[in-house]
This record gives C-alpha cells, sequence and structure tokens, in this order.
C-alpha cells in the first residue's frame, strides 16, 4: 500500500510492512545458517491402517528450532525457502536424514518426505535419492514422496520423467492435501500416484456440515477404482474415525492416532514391548 505523506510524494514503505520486511530478511539470514547450526529437527507423525489397525508408516514433518524464536513452523519458513533456493539444501537434508532414521526402527514401516516445488524443479532430486537409499541402506519400497499439486501445475515432460524415474527405483509417490486446489482431478490423470492423502478440511468439514461425509466417500471410491491408498489426513476425534473408516478410506493419519513426534520417541512408541 502506497500513500501520500506531507510533501505530497508517494512513500511506500508504511512503518509496519518496513518492519515487517525487516523481520522477513533476518529470518532469511537465519535460515542460511539453521542447516550448519543444526537447528532442523524432523518429527514423525505414524499412519495406522484401518484394515489391521496397525501402524504402516511415518510422515517426516521438518520443524526448525530458531534460537530466539523458539519453533518455527513449516508454514512460515518452507515458502521462504522455496523463494530463495534454500529448498533444495534442506529439502537434501531431510531425506538423508530421515533415510538413516527409518534404518533404525524396529518395525519395517515406510517413510514419507514432502517434496515442494522448487525441490521437485531442481534436478538434484532423483540422485539425492538414489544417494540416501544407499547410504543408508533404506530399501526404496520403504521410501515415499508426498508432492502436492503444485508440483504439477506446470507440468511438463521433466516433471512427469522424474516421477516415472523415482517409481522405477521403487519409490513410492503420493498426491498431498487433495482436492484443495484447483484441479486435482485431472492430475491423478497425469500420474499414476501411489497414494492420495485426503486434505484435512474435508475430515474437518465431516463433523460440521450437512453431507460432509459426501466427498469422503467419493475420493474413496475414486482411489478404490484407480488402485490407490486413500489416507486421511487430521483425524482428530474416534467419531471421525469410524465415519472414515465407513466410507472406504484405507488408512488414517492425525492427532488421534497420533502427534507428529520426535526421533527419540518414536522409537520408543514403535518398541516391542
Ligand atoms: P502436510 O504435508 O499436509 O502435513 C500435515 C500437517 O498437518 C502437519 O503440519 C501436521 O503436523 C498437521 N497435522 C497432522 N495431524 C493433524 C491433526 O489431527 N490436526 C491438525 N490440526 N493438524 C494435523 P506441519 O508439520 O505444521 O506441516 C505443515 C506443512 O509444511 C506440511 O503439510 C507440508 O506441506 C510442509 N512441510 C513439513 N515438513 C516439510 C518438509 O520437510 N519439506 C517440505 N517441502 N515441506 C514440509
Ligand atoms: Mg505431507
Ligand atoms: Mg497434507
Ligand atoms: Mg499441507
Amino acid at each position: 500500500r502506497s500513500k501520500l505523506d506531507g510533501r505530497g510524494t508517494f512513500r511506500f514503505f508504511e512503518p509496519a510492512m518496513d518492519a515487517r520486511m525487516q523481520a522477513r530478511r533476518q529470518l532469511e539470514l537465519d535460515m542460511r545458517h539453521a542447516l550448519a547450526r543444526r537447528e532442523f529437527q524432523l518429527h514423525y507423525q505414524p499412519q495406522m491402517s484401518l484394515a489391521s489397525n496397525r501402524l504402516v508408516g511415518c510422515e517426516a514433518l521438518i520443524r526448525w528450532r530458531h534460537p530466539e524464536r523458539g519453533t518455527v513452523s513449516p508454514l512460515d519458513f518452507i515458502p521462504l525457502a522455496e523463494e530463495i533456493g534454500l529448498i533444495v539444501p534442506i529439502g537434501e537434508w531431510v531425506i538423508r536424514q530421515t533415510c538413516r532414521d527409518a534404518m533404525r526402527w524396529p518395525q519395517p514401516l515406510s517413510v514419507a518426505v514432502n517434496v515442494s516445488p522448487a525441490q521437485f524443479k531442481s534436478d538434484r532430486l532423483v540422485e539425492t535419492i538414489v544417494s540416501a537409499l544407499s547410504n543408508s541402506g533404506l530399501p526404496a519400497g520403504r521410501l515415499e514422496v508426498e508432492i502436492t499439486e503444485g508440483v504439477l501445475l506446470q507440468e511438463n515432460d521433466r516433471t512427469l520423467q522424474t516421477l516415472h524415474r523415482l517409481r522405477e527405483l521403487g519409490v513410492r509417490v503420493s498426491m498431498d492435501d487433495f482436492g484443495t486446489g484447483y484441479s486435482s482431478l485431472s492430475y491423478l490423470r497425469s500420474f499414476p500416484f501411489d497414494k492420495i492423502k485426503i486434505d484435512r478440511s474435508f475430515v474437518q468439514d465431516m463433523s460440521h456440515k450437512p453431507d460432509g461425509e459426501a466427498i469422503i466417500r467419493a475420493i474413496a471410491g475414486l482411489g478404490k477404482s484407480l488402485g490407490m491408498t486413500t489416507v486421511a489426513e487430521g483425524v482428530e476425534t474416534p467419531d471421525q474415525i469410524e465415519r472414515i473408516r465407513a466410507e472406504g478410506c484405507t488408512d488414517v493419519q492425525g492427532y488421534l492416532i497420533s502427534k507428529p513426534l520426535p526421533a527419540d520417541e518414536l522409537m520408543t512408541l514403535l518398541a516391542p514391548r
């Protein structure tokens, strides 16, 4: 927003905006050192199969322990990391650390990493995954890559080639936050995903809106016809889980099962009793 100041000239930066930009610039500077300073951490959120009521996998979710600001949400720094290109080294760390951590689990659960659009386009993704798998010894079949439709937005031959190369390695590919974008359905046509993750907004709507189950039912049916696993995200109540089960989803993830846990707490959860 701009406004005329007393002398009749435009002032483009109001003090509040200036402060916001300064805060942003500082966050950017801090982020450039965060990897070397080991301020990033991965939490893992379990996913449960509704057929067996057993844990089948976990999703790796990054956390930034900022020395002054405390924990910064990925929703606040991932977009910035994308903009300034830092997402490539950060994403690479996520992939390597995830593979190492998953190798130590007492059960061979699958593990999912989120890959954002800029990282996906970076040439290095497939190489990074190949080397992370071989360095850690994690079988490719245990690794899953979650992408949002942002990756397919400027769909081109290279995007599809990357997806197919991952698939050839044996890595599975999931469509994250399904249903929230502009044309989720058409993206399902461009690549045979292994898994659809139903955005948690639909799970939440289920309890508040009449016919709220209709969308979950439709996506579960779609997944079934296409041979894809369907995971409902953000399940928080026993009522939601029963309704999701009734609508035919295969898996669930959410606070009801477990919050995202630091690596050592996950180990405790998975330890044989
Ligand atoms: P996402 O991939 O859709 O991850 C699910 C988000 O929902 C996580 O938020 C998780 O903590 C949250 N969640 C899980 N269960 C529940 C629940 O029952 N209720 C509620 N209210 N929330 C639940 P988080 O960890 O803050 O991550 C937010 C987003 O940041 C992720 O959304 C993903 O898009 C991005 N992200 C996280 N880690 C990474 C990463 O390593 N790389 C990239 N590129 N993106 C990441
Ligand atoms: Mg995800
Ligand atoms: Mg999601
Ligand atoms: Mg999301």
